[in-house]
């Protein structure tokens, strides 16, 4: 212990020179307002040492609430609470409380304690978190939506702008002020089970989104964040979407350049975008964790983006630094290592002794003042930009547009832009004088709906609604549809039966399914002219979502085996909150559409697709794997996928997928023209602008995204073989033709080199958008 202690006091004092801020490089990625940084150093010059760590402090609410034993309804035992604000001056808390999710006006009453008893303990008012993951997922009767794995799909960042904003304003409306969202992980193993929970597998999308999401959140001024708005939490920084193993909190192996080039630049667009929190990734890379790393969180966070923003743990990641990591011998060792690095509040979450231990690691020397300053500077400037001084709380009765029509409308649109048509094959006979595609389902046909997912809202919403998992839900799904219930009311409930076959066993874990009755199914298909057949996975969150298997379930797939054998064409619906392997089902069915994690409006949406009622404009953001050990992500390198080889020996290479990134089909068809670059030769600094032609040439009105890529054809490194570097989503009536405009600086096609420094090189990029090529010449290197 002593020898740890002695360590540890060195190393301080090293970092008592290192903790020193840094001049800064660049503009302040959010400038600061000078009235607000005068009112966080008033109250910062009266605060002793132990308020300073109260404000680094974030507990779980849990730990003093109980439940009425007449209502059974949640209440705050506020001895306890006040003993905590009082003794340990703790200046956040988060959290659904009891696993409940509170009416807007239940949350309100929470709030008014919470901040009743901050403000005449501290004269601080509290910052409370919720995980408001894809919607205002803990509150009763609020507004849910897709989930960001379908909001990445609709490649429409207006939508996910509209999104967050409705959510900051339900969010507001149970008087919380702060979301963990959005998570911008970039989720390029498909194993792990957080892929659903951002934008896809590019980093290009994440940023977008990403940035999207953080103005909707805030507002336009993230110095003054009005009472409609909520401050954003960008997570989980970074690299967690690449666990080696595919399991949750598991070590990644990145090295410098991917890290700066792809899993940094999400963070980087959403800062610069004014996020003004950001958590950690509870994992670690090369053997370090995250929450230990002082380059990544201080030196490229915040000296290198010269960012004046928050870093919040995640959930007990100090404590991992010593129980899970072993890189620390005891938490006070952990909470040392972690302060330096420049964490600015431990979500610590169950025990308070966080503060007496790092109080005694500052009175030792072990943690600089001015690091304790800084942190709490950070936690000030939050609470002063979201006015929380002024308005603890609010008041829900205000809050008359809570769960609007509009929301709901805003949720359905996202949900019908992010469902994928994969497959849709022509059939042998026409319908109206065209050949007739298995999609749309025609006036008249019997459907045999089976598999899952047909029947169940807790697939549509997924995890982190209402309950962490998602499960056991039910009281608060009231009002929405099922896949079933929404085709029954869609097209009759005359033509449409329910035999599952296969179903999920809602009180184990998320992979078990009940005993199948395969046979059932079956004979049920003999009365049906289709079957569509909604599979893939039950809802979970977090570790307890780990796989062992990417394929889907066994079951599941003799469901699919024993349908097909009926000879009834077969429509199969993926449900699911990552890719899981169909490969061996995929040629069984005439038609494929991936659903993913839709939210409580999917079974409308879907039910408007299969239908045609509306048209499918979604785009894979992820690459669907075919094969479990041929996993691969878009921009792999060159050599990944070669020509076979001239000689004795072949060595070339195959990368097979089932899907690739940004595949989707439409009920219409879209030609491309006329590729042109503003011009051939760029400079650094430029800004390259491409247009071209897009058409609608089918018989039905469609949404398309247009995707431009880029690929450097010679570079020191071995280069990506494409990168996706700008798109848009148009609407295009039959027939009608749009010229299409995607821009992008010139230093947007730089990579990160060797030595992880960014580097524009002199030769050509191929630019494609739809089938169309072009050639642009960089003409000389520029290093940044
Ligand atoms: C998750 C975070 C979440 C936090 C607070 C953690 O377990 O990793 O995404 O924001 O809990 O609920």
């Amino acid at each position: 212990m002593k020898k740890t202690l002695l360590l540890l006091a060195t190393a301080a004092s090293l970092l008592l020179t290192s903790c020193q801020p840094k001049a800064p490089k660049v503009a302040p990625a959010i400038p600061q307002d000078p009235d607000i940084e005068r009112q966080v150093e008033t109250t910062l010059q009266k605060m002793t040492l132990e308020e300073k760590i109260g404000q680094m402090t974030e507990l779980v609410l849990d730990l003093c609430t109980g439940r009425d034993s007449v209502t059974g309804e949640v209440t705050i035992d506020e001895a306890r609470l006040t003993e905590l604000i009082r003794r340990y001056k703790v200046g956040s808390f988060l959290n659904q409380v009891q696993g409940e999710s509170p009416t807007p006006a239940q949350w309100q009453r929470i709030q008014e304690t919470v901040q009743r008893i901050s403000m005449q303990e501290l004269g601080i008012p509290c910052i409370y978190g919720l995980d408001q993951n894809h919607g205002t997922t803990y509150t009763a009767g609020g507004t849910l939506f897709p989930q960001n794995i379908n909001m990445g799909a609709t490649f429409n960042r207006d939508l996910v702008y509209q999104a967050c904003e409705i959510c900051a304003y339900e969010t507001r409306a149970c008087s919380v002020p702060w979301t963990y969202n959005p998570t911008i992980d970039l989720s390029r193993n498909p194993c792990w089970p957080r892929v659903w929970e951002n934008f896809g597998e590019d980093c290009y999308v994440n940023a977008e989104m990403g940035s999207a999401a953080v103005r909707g959140f805030q507002g336009p001024d993230p110095n003054h964040i009005d009472e409609m708005h909520i401050a954003a939490c960008l997570k989980h920084y970074m690299a967690y979407g690449v666990p080696v193993s595919g399991k949750d909190r598991t070590p990644a192996s990145v090295g410098v350049s991917e890290l700066r080039e792809k899993h940094f630049a999400p963070f980087k667009a959403a800062v610069e975008a004014g996020a003004l929190s950001i958590m950690v990734n509870s994992g670690s890379n090369n053997g370090l964790p995250f929450h230990a790393n002082r380059e990544i969180l201080t030196g490229w966070l915040k000296e290198g983006l010269n960012w004046d923003g928050m870093i919040v743990t995640d959930w007990a990641d100090i404590n991992n630094l010593y129980t899970r990591d072993h890189v620390a011998a005891d938490k006070k060792a952990a909470i040392v290592m972690a302060i330096n690095a420049g964490i600015d509040m431990a979500m610590e979450p169950y025990n308070p002794d966080f503060c007496d231990l790092l109080k005694e690691a500052v009175d030792e020397g072990l943690v600089p003042m001015s690091r304790i300053d800084d942190a709490t500077r950070r936690v000030l400037r939050l609470k002063y930009r979201l006015g929380l001084f002024e308005h603890p709380t609010q008041d829900s009765q205000r809050y008359v547009e809570f769960a609007s029509g509009h929301a709901a409308d805003v949720s359905r649109e996202a949900a019908i832009e992010s469902m994928v048509l994969l497959k849709n094959d022509t059939l042998s006979h026409y319908v109206q004088g065209a050949a007739a595609t298995m999609l749309p389902l025609q006036p008249g046909q019997r459907i045999l709906l089976c598999g899952p997912n047909a029947n169940s809202m807790r697939t549509l919403h997924g995890g982190w609604s209402y309950t962490w998992q998602g499960s056991h839900a039910e009281r608060y799904e009231t009002g929405y549809q099922t896949i079933y219930q929404a085709l029954c009311q869609q097209l009759g409930s005359d033509r449409v039966t329910l035999c599952e076959g296969v179903s999920y066993n809602n009180e184990g874990k998320y992979y078990e399914e009940q005993e199948p009755r395969i046979q059932q199914a079956v004979q049920a298909a003999a009365r049906a002219d289709v079957i569509v057949c909604c599979i893939g996975e039950n809802s979970y969150a977090e570790t307890p979502g780990n796989l062992s298997d990417l394929t889907l379930s066994p079951n599941q797939r003799d469901l699919v085996k024993a349908l097909a054998k009926t000879g009834k064409p077969i429509v199969l619906v993926l449900g699911e909150g990552r890719p899981r392997i169909i490969a061996d089902i995929e040629p069984l069915a005439q038609a494929i559409v991936s659903i993913m994690i839709p939210g409580n409006y999917g079974g409308e949406a879907l039910a408007q697709l299969l239908t045609g009622e509306a048209n499918f404009s979604g785009r894979l953001p992820y690459t669907y794997p075919l094969e479990v050990h041929s996993l691969i992500t878009y921009d792999y390198k060159p050599c990944q996928e070669t020509a076979t080889m001239a000689g004795a020996y072949d060595y070339n290479a195959v990368a097979d997928v089932q899907w690739p990134f940004g595949y989707g089909l439409s009920y219409t068809t879209f030609a491309y023209s006329n590729l042109r670059a503003s011009a051939e030769h760029f400079r650094d600094g430029d800004n390259l602008t491409f247009t071209v032609d897009v058409q609608n040439t089918g018989s039905r009105v469609g949404k398309e995204a247009v995707l431009l890529f880029s690929s450097d054809l010679v570079a020191t490194s071995t280069p990506d073989i494409r990168r996706l570097r700008q798109f848009t989503k148009v609407e295009l009536q039959p027939g009608e033709t749009q010229t299409v405009t995607l821009s992008l600086p010139a230093r947007d096609l730089a990579y990160v080199d060797y030595d992880g420094n960014w580097i524009l090189e002199a030769g050509d990029f191929r630019i494609q958008v739809g089938n169309q090529v072009v050639s642009v010449t960089c003409d000389e290197t520029y290093r940044y």
